[in-house]
């Protein structure tokens, strides 16, 4: 996938999102730096938007950034990973005080809410859209 391809998976999942949630979102997508994802399994995360401007985007939005190994992903592992991080961004923008505690379920339960689909967990505990096992295995971190 190119970075256009992705940025255009990326908006429509947005506007998905926002068509959902009946308001716009602040979310935006930057391609970040490698070494921030140190881990095979690292393939994004999503600033809280106190701190949207320390990632490329501005400070009031949810920052989603993506490692550049996420354009060899298959287009599951895209969606899933996608998915997600604006589940994340929707939390933070929607849930007033938005908890730390439970964030990475929650994240997928919005999502699930969004889209209608079940956030997995695929062999190499990545998101998938097809494969894998859901809920999130608790070892990841809830
Ligand atoms: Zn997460």
């Amino acid at each position: 996938m190119t970075p256009s391809q992705l940025s255009g998976e990326f908006e429509k999942l947005v506007r998905q999102a926002e068509a959902h949630c009946g308001r716009s979102l602040e979310v935006a997508l930057v391609l970040w730096k490698p070494e921030a994802f140190p881990y095979p399994r690292n393939y994004a995360f999503c600033s809280n938007p106190r701190y949207g401007a320390e990632f490329g985007a501005w400070k009031g939005c949810c920052s989603i950034c993506v490692a550049p190994k996420i354009l060899q992903a298959d287009t599951a592992r895209v969606h899933g990973v996608l998915m997600h991080e604006i589940g994340h961004a929707v939390d933070f923008l929607c849930t007033p005080g938005h908890p730390n505690h439970g964030s990475e379920r929650r994240a997928d339960d919005i999502a699930q809410q969004i889209w209608g689909i079940p956030i997995k967990y695929d062999k190499d505990t990545v998101q998938s859209t097809c494969c894998g096992v859901h809920p999130r295995p608790a070892h990841l971190g809830l």
